[in-house]
């Protein structure tokens, strides 16, 4: 029987297109942001080949709390706690300063559970991507090129969580003279 998408995904992604309805990316194209956590969700199903459903979920919803007016308390009433543990682990605390959140990101990387990692990778693989093809707009060169650094620095320290992710956001630092 072909798998179709359960109910509880249909509603997580029904959730985060809602709660994000009025926010863009920073392309210059200003591209919906609800196409990056959908990027995501879809990297981890179909280029890491994760069936785990609430990963899948939780990559839906990664960037709910951080960004919109969504609570922790809110997924856990919805999604399950499982879910919601996911999505508290790739959360931000944006309560610190930016540079502190910045610092902590790498600091805390190597702590995360393995199923969390695996969102962290997917999200920076998509950023990455992004900023591959996009200047955000307001951004310099430098800026653009420091992301990458940062970037890489998160990464090193998820690394032996998924191979074909990590061959991916490798062939991205090569090209960026990183590696
Ligand atoms: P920001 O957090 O300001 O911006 C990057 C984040 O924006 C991404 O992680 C992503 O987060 C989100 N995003 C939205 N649209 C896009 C898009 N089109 N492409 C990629 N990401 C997008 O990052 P910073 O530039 O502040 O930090 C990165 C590094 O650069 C840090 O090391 C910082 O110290 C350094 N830096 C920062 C400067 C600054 O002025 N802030 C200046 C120079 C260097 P999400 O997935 O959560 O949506
Ligand atoms: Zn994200």
């Amino acid at each position: 029987m072909t798998p179709r998408p359960s109910s509880r995904f249909m509603e997580c992604l029904q959730y985060a297109a809602h709660k994000h309805r009025d926010q863009r990316r920073k392309d210059p194209a200003q591209t919906p942001y609800v196409n990056h956590v959908i990027n995501v969700s879809t990297i981890l199903a179909v280029e890491a080949c994760i069936e785990d459903e609430a990963v899948l979920m939780a990559a839906i919803l990664h960037d709910v709390v951080e960004d919109t007016d969504a609570t922790f308390a809110d997924l856990e009433a919805l999604f399950g706690a499982d879910v919601c543990d996911l999505v508290r682990e790739v959360t931000d605390d944006k309560s610190l300063e930016k540079q502190e959140r910045k610092r902590l990101q790498i600091a805390n990387a190597a702590k995360t559970s393995p199923r969390a990692k695996l969102i962290k990778l997917a999200d920076k693989l998509d950023n990455l991507r992004d900023l591959l093809v996009n200047t955000p707009q307001g951004w310099t060169e430098e800026r653009r090129e420091l992301y990458f650094v940062w970037a890489k620095q998160v990464v090193d320290n998820l690394r032996g969580t998924n191979t074909n992710l990590e061959l991916k956001l490798d062939e991205i630092f090569r090209q960026r003279g990183l590696l």
